[in-house]
This record gives C-alpha cells, structure tokens and sequence, in this order.
C-alpha cells in the first residue's frame, strides 16, 4: 500500500480558504436568484392579467395566464422592440378567436422587460357592468328618497292634518328602513366580493343550524297565515363552513319564499346527503318565477316581473348575496320553478 505525506502548509491553507470563500459565495449567489425567481414567479401571480417577463429579450419567468403566450411571435417581437429602443409600448394584438387584446410593454430595467396582456373586450364588458349596476343603485336609493323627500314636506306643510301627519311619518319609517336594507346589502356583497374576504370556518351542525333559521322565520310565517316545516333526514353530518353565512343563505330563502308564496301556502326548509354533498333545499308552493326570468334571479338588483298580487319589498340582492356565499362554500346553488306552482332552491355543499 502506498503512503502519501500530505505537505499542509501556508499556500495550502490559503488555497482551501479561497475555495471555501469562493464556494459560498457562489452558492449564496444561487440561492439569491432563486429568492428572486421566486419573488418573480409571484408578483406574476399577483397579476390580474396574462404576464410574460423577458431578460435581455428571451422568456424569463411568466405567470399561469401567460403561459399561452410564451411562444407568440407578436408578444416576443414586442419585448425585443421594448429593449432595443428603450422605451414602453402598447399595442394591439390581432384577434384571437374574436378577443382584442392589448399589449403593453414596460421596461423594469436596462434588460428586463415586463410584457402583459389585457382581454379588451372583456374590459369594456366589465366597465359597462358596472355602469348600469351604477345606474341601477343610483335608482333603487333615489325612488325612496324622493318619497322620504315628498312625505317630509308635507309634514311642514299640514301640521295640524293629524291623520296625515301619521301617515307621511310611517311612509318616512317605511322608506328609510328599505334604503338601510338596500344599503346593508350592497355593503355586504361588497364585502364578500372583496379579495380579503374570507370565511370564519367552523365545525357546523347543519341540522341545528336550520333549526335556528326556521325558527327566527316562524313569526313572519305566522304573520303571513304560512304553514312552515323542517324535513331532516337522519345522520346529517356536519360541515365545517361558516355558520352565520350560511344561516344567511338559509334566511335569504326562507324570507323570499314566505314573500312570494300567497296566504294559506307552504314553505318547507329540508336537509339531506346526496352523492356525499348535503344538500339543503327550500321549497314554497308560491306564485313561481316566469321561465323568461330564471335565468336572471341571481344577478345584481334583478328583479322577476310579478304577474298578479301586491307589490313586494326587495332589493333584488338577496339571491346574488346567497349565491356568493354558497361559491365561497365551493358548493352550487339551484332552482327550479314552476308559475302558479312553487319554487324550489338547492343548495348543495361539498364535505369537509
Ligand atoms: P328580492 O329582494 O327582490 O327578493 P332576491 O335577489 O332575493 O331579491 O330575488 C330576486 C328575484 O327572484 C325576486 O325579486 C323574485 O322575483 C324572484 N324570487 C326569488 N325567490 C322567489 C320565490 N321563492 N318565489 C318566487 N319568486 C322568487
């Protein structure tokens, strides 16, 4: 066996130290541009848009929505043109399968260009949403405001008109009361629209859970001359969801069906499992809701037309917000309807 004499002396030390040194800081280089990678794959997550960025011109890192567009020729071209001459640019790209979109591209550095990808179409159809949704609550708070308005002058104006006098103050009391309905629901929706929202999950006897809402419903199922019941089927189990969201869902229902459904009628709030999901149904034996009108019960402010009977409070968000909740759930929402019939909503909710 060979012997080696290891010499370890000054010039050794110094060139193990130089490796050592040399060493680390190539790998703390390493782990700083993966940090980076990381930090960029995620504010290109962040991004409400298809977003590809670019390092010297070539593909660097893009988020989910750009991975369709990694290879395109026009967003490549855009990126090179963005280096090159220094400057940002917006542009349109060519229909894709009948969508616009427009292309910006901004420098972030000498050599990175950030290139992003907005849907136009789905822009301008977005912005028209919120005009008319504008539009329609500017209208729903100033119907009872010009009534609110109306009644209080003829308050000043008749002051001994005791009769009057009582009516305008209850129409007063009336009208205000619908406006902090009107108004409590659009916060509400916002609220659970907003980005920051979430749900205050906990583990929820769903059984219990309509029990307590059939409950607080009873008063003004009895006001209303309605006969109102609970169905459970046996071994219900129990969701971890959000109990007081949930219950507004259930209450949502409840206080539309007992709204819609003439005197002498039925409302049944029921709870069985099905393929695993419990499914929660409120069933009336109301007016129905015409089949031209279905499909739109859930939107924002929407409103059926009412075939017969007295007009009916509502701010046309009920359904919206419930069917928010539900989504929020991971579960769906559904009805069914016939006119002169009844109605029948389904609320089916993952386990878990
Ligand atoms: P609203 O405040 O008007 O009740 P919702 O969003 O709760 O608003 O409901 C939207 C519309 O759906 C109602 O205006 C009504 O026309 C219809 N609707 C909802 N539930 C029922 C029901 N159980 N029976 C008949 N129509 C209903």
């Amino acid at each position: 066996m060979a012997d080696y004499i290891v010499y370890f002396g000054l010039p050794e030390f110094a060139v193990l130290l130089l490796a050592f040194a040399g060493g680390s800081a190539a790998l703390a280089v390493l782990r700083q541009r993966q940090a980076v990678a990381v930090s960029q794959r995620r504010l290109l997550d962040a991004l409400p848009y298809a977003a590809c960025l670019f390092r010297r011109g070539t593909l660097s890192a893009h988020n989910a929505a750009g991975d369709e567009w990694r290879d395109n020729l026009d967003v490549r071209a855009l990126a090179a043109e963005s280096l090159k001459s220094g400057q940002n640019i917006v542009r349109t790209i060519p229909a894709v399968e009948g969508q616009s979109f427009q292309a910006r591209a901004i420098r972030l550095s000498k050599i990175d260009t950030l290139v992003w990808l907005e849907d136009v179409a789905a822009a301008q159809r977005q912005q028209a949403f919120y005009r008319s949704f504008i539009q329609n609550v500017s209208h729903e708070l100033k119907t009872p405001l010009t009534v609110i308005q109306g009644h209080a002058a003829k308050l000043g104006d008749a002051p001994d008109d005791r009769e009057g006098w009582q009516a305008s103050r209850r129409i007063i009391t009336d009208e205000a009361k619908r406006l902090t309905q009107l108004v409590d629901n659009l916060l509400t929706l916002a609220r659970l629209e907003s980005p920051a929202f979430a749900l205050e999950r906990s583990n929820v006897n769903v059984a219990a859970l309509l029990e307590d809402a059939v409950l607080q419903a009873s008063d003004l199922a009895d006001e209303r001359r309605l006969a109102l019941s609970l169905n459970l089927a046996p071994g219900l189990p129990r969701l971890n969801a959000d109990r007081a969201r949930l219950k507004q869902v259930v209450l949502n229902l409840l206080d539309n069906a007992l709204k819609y459904t003439p005197p002498g009628g039925t409302v049944t709030a029921g709870a069985r499992v099905e393929q695993g999901r419990v499914v929660i149904t409120v069933a009336d034996s109301g007016e129905g809701i015409p089949a031209d009108d279905l499909p739109y019960i859930f939107d924002k402010l929407y409103r059926a037309r009412r075939l017969k009977g007295r007009p009916v409070e509502g701010s046309g968000l009920g359904l919206t917000i419930a069917r928010q909740i539900v989504w929020e759930h991971g579960g769906e929402i559904n009805v069914q309807s016939e006119l002169g019939r009844g109605t029948t909503f389904t609320v089916a909710l993952p386990p878990g």
